[in-house]
């Protein structure tokens, strides 16, 4: 679990670290100190404006109060005739501190203001892993938890990624942990080519230390009364991947784009391609958006979590909070669903849920204030209506209207960009043509296209050649039941087995039922007796059910999911591919034989987001079009590797299973 920074304030209103005796920045000047110590010692103005990527990327150990990112966001936002569009800033952070001391140590710079009010407005509650905020052309990697775990998490290439390094922290003889020889090897397994780094220190085992990884070393004169500080340069590449070669993913430049369906995942991977500067073209079978599975007139938004910190949980509580700074920043700009951030109490209502929420309570992976216990009368208290159980509670969940949501997504990518958008255009098949695809709808062909994302929830294996990726189709019916004046008192959403909303116009959203292997999406009575039964069984003795109205409405839809109810996004892979390119993964050896060819290349999935798209749908759109950008992704390597599309062939190849 994540400890918080202690600190106290001296009297030039500097923060000192109480663990570490020293301060966050020199009480002089620390913003001079920080633009002098890292931001020139990089030569990063000069660099921006010949740099040969989209993006920049600076990296940092401490983040401490943001002083050096707010810096470094401010001289870009100031760089003449940069040729990088965008920046991206990583930092790690083991001791964040909390959003109240932030805001006073802030308050040192009233010439960043502006930067910091937004950096505060986003500052993510402390949850170990990578937090992703954007600032328009500015992004910020925060990698809470310590730097040695962090870089071990991180998911990174033969290229590099990054390419500046602020190696700040305490000074070496108050914080030696971090200073270690591993921490500079991973500076250089992560550096592109021609990277540098910039420190305050001196100390000669960290020159040595830094020689030893690769960099060239250099003294140079420290700020103000500072005699001398260390800079270099990585001269031979060294970058060093970590992620196995049958899970790596491959950049692609993105031109000509298509995006097939009308969903959460669609409206999410354009948003996000916009965010580039890359434009779509979007087929949606449909008259409208969010017919199929985003269709239900309220959709929880919530993570599961396991008791275990697992890739699965990771993934989740991480998708979770990126979902919640996604959302709410489509609101701040203007953009309107409905929705209530009210909660969402997941309800001890039998005993092995309620030994499952004590081991969870127990093995004390997750913060307070993401999830915590609480008894039937907390939850009473919470609900605003009377429950007899106890269970966990998501106080930043609730729920969203999907449609609206939907809508509000694509129109905020559609006023950033001119992306073309086909209604009623059902693709019904795809043609390579030499390196590029023709959609074919009906009698219509679009095209060609470079690259095609197949994001069409249950259809989606409808176009694939090959064996497809085994996906599953689950149909679930939502029902909508008449609110009383009671019932209109609910102000949580409570899961039970299902799921029941506050009302939302009068309206309450009741579900949802769970049927394998249906693609049928008729509404049927005894779905709706099966929801109401199954409610009724929890709920029935509270008297505020007592007076609920008729089911007077539902909505039924199908879940594509796959085996381990993960989602999947990336590159098709089929498995040929896979034993040509990797004859001896059976027996353990991962080194690759041949190139790994594929023959849809081009072709994307982004699918089997099942019945959590709203919680997962955007986190998975950035990582998916930050692997194909070159950028650093948003999620650690293991849970990329837990949703790569060549996860089921490696393991099934690992096995013996397919030879
Ligand atoms: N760059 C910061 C700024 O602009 O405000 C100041 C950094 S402060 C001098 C050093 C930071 O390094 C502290 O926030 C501290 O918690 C963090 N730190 C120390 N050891 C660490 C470790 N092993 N992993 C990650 N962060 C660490």
């Amino acid at each position: 679990m994540i400890t918080h920074a202690t600190l106290h304030f001296n009297e030039t209103g500097t923060p000192v670290a109480d663990d570490f005796d020293d301060v966050y920045f020199s009480n002089d000047d620390g913003l001079a100190e920080s633009d002098y110590v890292f931001y020139q010692h990089n030569q990063i103005d000069e660099r921006l404006k010949s740099h040969p990527r989209r993006h920049f990327v600076i990296a940092e150990t401490g983040f401490g109060t943001g002083l050096n990112f707010l810096n470094a966001w401010q001289r870009f936002d100031n760089c003449e005739n940069r040729q990088a569009q965008a920046l991206h800033f990583i930092s790690f952070e083991k001791f964040p501190i909390r959003k109240e001391d932030l805001v006073i140590a802030l308050n040192n710079w009233p010439q960043l203001k502006g930067y910091a009010d937004k950096l505060i407005a986003q500052y993510p509650d402390a949850l170990a892993g990578c937090h992703r905020l954007h600032f328009g052309d500015v992004t910020l990697d925060l990698w809470i938890g310590d730097v040695h775990d962090s870089l071990a998490a991180m998911n990174y290439g033969s290229q590099g990624l990054v390419d500046a390094w602020f190696l700040d922290g305490f000074a070496p003889s108050k914080n030696p942990d971090m200073w270690q020889q591993s921490l500079f090897d991973a500076m250089a397994y992560l550096a592109r080519e021609n990277a540098t780094f910039a420190t305050f220190t001196a100390a000669g085992f960290v020159r040595r230390g830094l020689k030893d990884a690769g960099f060239e070393v250099q003294k140079v004169k420290g700020y103000g009364r500072k005699r001398e500080m260390v800079v270099g340069k990585i001269t031979t590449p060294t970058a060093k991947a970590n992620c196995l070669a049958p899970l790596r993913r491959m950049p692609r430049a993105l031109k000509k784009v298509a995006v097939i369906g009308g969903g959460i995942a669609s409206a999410t991977l354009v948003h996000r391609l916009s965010a580039r500067g890359i434009v779509a073209s979007l087929f949606c079978a449909d008259d409208s958006l969010a017919q199929g599975a985003s269709q239900n007139n309220q959709g929880a938004v919530y993570p599961h979590l396991q008791a275990d910190n697992s890739p699965s949980s990771e993934f989740f509580a991480h998708s979770f909070a990126y979902a919640r700074r996604f959302y709410d920043s489509l609101l701040a700009s203007g953009h309107h669903f409905d929705h209530q951030w009210c909660g969402v109490l997941l309800q001890g209502v039998k005993e092995e849920i309620v030994k499952r929420q004590t081991n969870l309570v127990e093995k004390d992976n997750w913060p307070n204030w993401l999830i915590h216990q609480v008894d039937a009368q907390q939850a009473s208290e919470i609900a605003g209506v009377e429950t007899p159980y106890g269970g966990l509670f998501i106080p930043k969940a609730g729920w969203v209207s999907p449609p609206q949501l939907v809508k509000a997504t694509l129109d905020a990518a559609c006023a950033q960009l001119n992306h073309t958008l086909h209604f009623n255009a059902p693709i019904t098949a795809l043609e390579k043509v030499g390196n590029q695809w023709l959609l074919q709808s009906g009698e219509q062909e679009h095209g060609p296209f470079d690259d095609v994302f197949v994001c069409m929830g249950e259809h989606s294996e409808q176009l694939l050649q090959g064996k497809g990726i085994g996906l599953q189709s689950v149909r679930g019916q939502v029902s909508h039941l008449a609110q009383s004046d009671a019932s209109a008192k609910l102000k949580t959403v409570l899961c039970h087995k299902g799921y029941f909303t506050p009302s939302a116009l009068g309206e309450h959203c009741m579900g949802a039922t769970f049927t394998k292997d249906s693609q049928e999406r008729d509404i049927r009575e005894q779905d709706n007796q099966t929801n109401w039964q199954q409610f009724a069984g929890f709920y029935g003795d509270c008297e505020w059910t007592k007076e609920l109205g008729q089911i007077n409405g539902a909505k039924a839809a199908i879940r594509a999911t796959l085996a381990d109810h993960l989602p999947i996004f990336g590159q098709y892979a089929q498995e040929h591919e896979y034993i040509h390119a990797f004859p001896m993964l059976g027996k353990g050896k991962w080194q690759q034989a041949q190139p790994l060819n594929h023959d849809a290349q081009g072709l994307h999935l982004f699918t089997g987001l099942g019945a959590r798209g709203l919680c997962t749908a955007p986190l998975c759109a950035e990582a998916l079009v930050a692997s194909l950008c070159d950028e650093p992704l948003p999620i650690s390597l293991r849970v990329d590797n837990a949703l790569h599309p060549a996860r089921f062939i490696t393991r099934n190849l690992k096995r013996g299973q397919i030879t």
